[in-house]
């Protein structure tokens, strides 16, 4: 049914009056007429064609105006993940944009060699985190700069002290990332530091994600058992290799339910 002969059906032909109309894009003639009982002029702005043109147009700026929408909400997560700490080369990583193979759930710890894509991993967690709950509280920590700052904080000139450096991560901050773990010469003081915002966050029950070159053994070496103990305690751990990761350890799981035992 074309809109030239649409009203005609309405109107009674015998009483409705034609007028001529033209289509307001093209010029193009089309038949108008004025319901007799109303009075009211019956007649398309537009001829079919153009009307499916115009159509066609008010699609594409629906379209525009989405696609502009999704473009501002993503530069407003970037924002919101520089917030956070997030270095500039992290700020797009996404578990939508990560191309290894994905942990089932969020694991406490992400190990394994360079490459294997654990900061893009634990940056996509602290992004979905932000979506869901904004970055107020979120934070993304290289563990180099915590050492370093660990080991002022007990200077006069400490720009932070120890206390409250340890209670800011530890317990205020609601997401924390604690990248690159294991990268630094550690003393007796910064790992019980270290320790203690683990600790504090086990305490807390807060989402912790970390990632660390070393793998278990080795973690356990440096760091020790009670902090490997808290570790696995805390949530999974899992070894990424590039093409696999494997969940760690049947073990990870008991030693996380004989410590829920305890407490
Ligand atoms: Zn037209």
């Amino acid at each position: 049914m074309s809109p030239e002969t649409a009203p005609a059906r309405r109107c009674n032909p015998e009483t409705a009056r034609q007028l001529e109309r033209s289509c307001r894009l093209c010029g193009r003639a089309l038949a108008g007429y004025v319901n007799p009982l109303t009075g009211t002029v019956l007649a398309p702005a537009l001829c079919p064609a153009c009307e499916a043109e115009e159509q066609e147009r008010r699609e594409q700026v629906k379209l525009a105006a989405r696609e502009e929408q999704r473009r501002q909400r993503q530069q407003q997560i970037r924002e919101l993940m520089a917030g956070a700490g997030v270095p500039p080369r992290y700020l797009d990583c996404s578990l939508e944009n990560y191309t290894g193979w994905k942990p089932q759930g969020r694991p406490t710890a992400l190990l394994g060699p360079c490459g294997t894509g654990k900061t893009h991993l634990a940056v996509a967690y602290l992004r979905e985190w932000i979506i869901a709950h904004g970055s107020t509280g979120a934070w993304f920590q290289r563990a180099g700069t915590l050492v370093r700052q660990l080991r002022q904080s007990c200077s006069a000139s400490a720009f932070e002290p120890e206390d409250s450096l340890i209670r800011r991560l530890g317990q205020d901050q609601r997401f924390l990332v604690l990248d690159d773990l294991g990268a630094e010469a550690l003393t007796d003081f910064t790992l019980q530091g270290i320790y203690d915002i683990l600790d504090l966050r086990y305490s807390y029950t807060l989402p912790t994600v970390i990632t660390s070159n070393l793998d278990v053994g080795q973690m356990a070496m440096s760091y020790g058992d009670r902090f490997m103990s808290r570790l696995l305690a805390m949530g999974e751990v899992v070894e990424l290799s590039g093409e696999d990761y494997r969940l760690l350890l049947a073990e990870n799981r008991q030693q996380r339910e004989q410590n829920e035992k305890m407490h």
